[in-house]
């Protein structure tokens, strides 16, 4: 409601109060007597409206704080039917009492104002004032016959003349002392003042005041009798006419006879009367008292109903407020907003439930933080986690080494790239058991190892493993270890597979060329004093005639040449054991493979070279020199498997995430045998006639020098392929070749 609204309400009401006043005022004056006096109708009609109008206000506040009740009732607003609950029962504690009260007041009213105007109470007043009436009417009576005797004698002895003025002073103050008289005054049938006599007690009472009207009408012949109020007490007069002797009879003056009634009495008579009158007009007032001292009553008892009914919503308004912001705050914390407190204040119960109720959101809202920032903070770690599992598997990615682990029950957690190339086991996938990913015969021992590290027998064990991979043998050597949870339970297993093909190569090469060396240099030595010797003895004995000189130059020849043929031997020899150091620099293969193929384009003509280069293959940082010679090694068996008629390829191929590149040779030749390819990177084996047997084993050499890779496979359907794989680190991509 806005407070214009609430201005409005403000005026109808007042207004609404002010035509009621009136209303009511007019109907009282309606039924009002006249015989009651103004000011006491005012005073009890005031009294009367002021009641009614309280009564009218209470009824209608009472009224509606009910019809409000109801209203927010049936509007089933929170708490409203605990409020009509102590109202009512409030309203029925205070209601009986009350009315009871009102019945008892009333009747008792009722009874003590009919008693005020019993006859009882009426009697003794109406007697008193008939009493001092007939007292005053004595003393009139008593004044008039003194009068009429004064004037009968003052006629008979003449005593109005001129000179017997000092006779008739004489007789009135004799007369005044025998009648004892107040005072006594003759007038002239003029109206003047002739005689005026008092009692000296009287002192200076203004005792011969009369009033000109009295004297007028005594000096008309009449008899009158008043009572004039003085300063102390009433002066009662009788004015009498004095008549002329017979048969004239006029008025030749008048007698005023005063008698004085003292202050005290006087006031007596006053009361009594007063009294009566105002008893009278009491009288005639009872039933607007009645109604009064009964609206009273009602007002009372109304006002002890409206305090209870106020008092009970009060008090209801003191318990249901607070619940009611505790069930809006209930709403807002629901809602999420828990930064909400309810504002009531109290300092019973209910404020210690609203305190605890702010005091159960304020710590809501501080775990929620802690809720918060935890949840960050767990975000963080598992981000951190995330990163760190993911450098984790990029490592295990990356490196050489093959890694694979099962969990407690021995189902497949990890295997990298390097695993699953070397066991040939791209197909296995996480959750698979360990007998299945190692269900080949081949991985026996691998199985065997897991089963002695999970039965505890070892921590960790290793064995050496010959497998079979693309028909080439390959060895291995797997170390199982166990993994212990925080309390040092077994969690599982981890197989890590380090190739040693390439190392036992190696080690079977670096054999191979101290041999060479030893077996160069203890060669070596005798050859030239052998060929020297030789050419000396065919100069010495070149002159021996017939047989002697051709079996001596048969026998020379053969020696020198064969001499040149182990010269020959031995520098071949000391060339594959003194490989010269690599001076690697940024290379483009596919220039390098162009400038091989090229020296064959020409001279095999019947030859199919053909070339795969990838498109995304960086410069390498390798040896130029030693690569195009490794090359020029494949394709130059590449071209003498085929014999001259087939297909050569050379291919170039890049792979980022691993960090290599590949250089692939393959023929559609006759292929190789598996027995032989074991053998194949060993020095002086060769299956041609005039084969030294070292191409491959320098192959492998260069290789090996540059950290790489080399193995052979079947190119499919026939022929066999050379698989060279280089690091590419450090290394810029080349230009895209258009
Ligand atoms: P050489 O060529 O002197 O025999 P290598 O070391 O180059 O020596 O070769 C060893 C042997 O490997 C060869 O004798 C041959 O039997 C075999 N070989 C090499 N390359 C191929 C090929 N592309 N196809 C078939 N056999 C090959």
């Amino acid at each position: 409601m806005t407070t214009q609204d609430r201005r409005k309400r403000n005026l109808i009401v007042i207004c609404g109060f002010l035509v009621l006043l009136v209303v009511a005022t007019a109907f009282e004056f309606g039924i009002r007597t006249p015989d009651i006096p103004v000011a006491s109708t005012i005073v009890v009609f005031a009294l009367f409206n002021l009641n009614l109008i309280v009564f009218l206000l209470l009824l209608v506040l009472l009224f509606r704080n009910l019809v409000k009740l109801s209203f927010e009732r049936r509007q089933k607003v929170i708490g409203s039917k605990f409020k009509a609950k102590l109202v009512l029962a409030f309203l029925s504690l205070a209601l009986a009492p009350a009315i009871l009260i009102f019945i008892i007041a009333s009747n008792f009213i009722n009874t003590s104002i009919e008693s005020w105007f019993k006859p009882q109470v009426e009697r003794p007043l109406d007697q008193a004032l008939s009493v001092a009436q007939t007292y005053y009417q004595n003393l009139e009576a008593t004044a008039l016959r003194h009068g009429q005797h004064l004037a009968r004698t003052i006629v008979r002895d003449g005593l109005l003349g001129e000179d017997r003025r000092e006779a008739l002073a004489a007789y009135l103050m004799e007369q005044q002392d025998q009648l004892g008289l107040s005072a006594v005054t003759v007038f002239n049938a003029a109206g003047h003042e002739l005689v005026h006599v008092k009692d000296p007690v009287l002192g200076d009472l203004p005792t011969s005041e009369v009033s000109a009207r009295q004297v007028r009408q005594g000096l008309d012949g009449q008899e009158v009798t008043t009572v004039r109020e003085i300063q102390a007490g009433d002066l009662i007069q009788a004015v009498t006419p004095v008549w002329s002797a017979e048969p004239a009879r006029r008025v030749i003056g008048a007698v005023v006879v005063s008698t004085h009634v003292a202050d005290r009495l006087e006031a007596k008579v006053r009361g009594i009367s007063q009294a009566f009158t105002e008893y009278k007009q009491l009288k005639l007032l009872k039933n607007p008292i009645k109604g009064i001292y009964i609206l009273m009553f009602l007002l009372m008892t109304l006002i002890i109903v409206f305090s209870f009914t106020w008092f009970g919503l009060y008090l209801a308004r003191g318990i249901t407020g607070p619940i009611e912001q505790l069930v809006e705050g209930t709403r807002e914390v629901a809602a999420g907003n828990l930064s909400y407190r309810v504002q009531a204040r109290a300092d019973d119960e209910i404020g210690l439930l609203v305190d605890s109720f702010n005091r159960m959101t304020g710590d809501l809202a501080q775990s929620k933080t802690r809720l918060e920032a935890a949840y960050l903070d767990l975000q963080a770690k598992h981000a951190e986690l995330e990163g760190r599992r993911r450098y984790t598997e990029t490592v295990l990615e990356a490196i050489a080494t093959g890694v694979v682990s099962f969990d407690q029950a021995g189902r497949l957690t990890t295997m990298n790239r390097a695993a699953a190339r070397m066991l040939g086991l791209t197909a296995a996938t996480p959750g698979q058991s360990l007998r299945e990913v190692f269900a080949s015969p081949d991985f026996d021992d691998v199985v065997a190892l897991a089963h002695r590290v999970s039965r505890g027998k070892d921590e960790t064990t290793e064995r050496e493993l010959r497998l079979r991979r693309d028909g080439a043998a390959v060895t291995l050597l797997a170390s199982a270890t166990a993994l212990r949870g925080p309390d040092g339970e077994y969690a599982g297993v981890v197989f890590v597979f380090d190739d040693l093909t390439e190392l036992l190569r190696a080690q079977r090469l670096a054999a191979w060329r101290e041999v060479a060396q030893r077996i160069a240099h203890e060669i070596k030595n005798p050859l030239t004093p052998i060929q020297l010797s030789a050419q000396r003895l065919r100069r010495r004995l070149g002159d021996r005639p017939g047989e002697d000189k051709r079996l001596l130059e048969e026998c020379t020849g053969t020696i020198i040449q064969e001499v040149e043929g182990l010269k020959h031997l031995v520098d071949e020899f000391s060339r594959f054991a003194r490989m010269p150091a690599l001076t690697p620099k940024p290379t483009d293969l596919r220039e390098l493979v162009e400038g091989v193929l090229a020296l064959y384009r020409e001279s095999q003509p019947g030859l199919a070279l053909t070339t795969r280069f990838a498109l995304d293959l960086p410069l390498v940082a390798i040896d130029p020199d030693q690569i195009k010679r490794a090359t020029l090694n494949l394709v130059d068996n590449a071209v003498e498997a085929v014999a001259g008629a087939g297909t050569v390829c050379v291919e170039l191929g890049y792979s980022p995430d691993a960090g290599r590149v590949r250089l692939t040779v393959s023929d559609d030749g006759a292929g190789i045998v598996p027995e032989d390819k074991e053998k194949l990177f060993l020095p002086y084996f060769s299956t041609k006639a005039t084969g030294m047997g070292l191409g491959l084993p320098i192959v492998h050499q260069i290789v090996s020098d540059h950290g790489g890779t080399i193995w052979v496979e079947d190119n499919l359907p026939r022929g066999s392929r050379f698989v060279i794989e280089l690091p590419a680190a450090a290394v810029q991509p080349a230009p895209v070749a258009t």
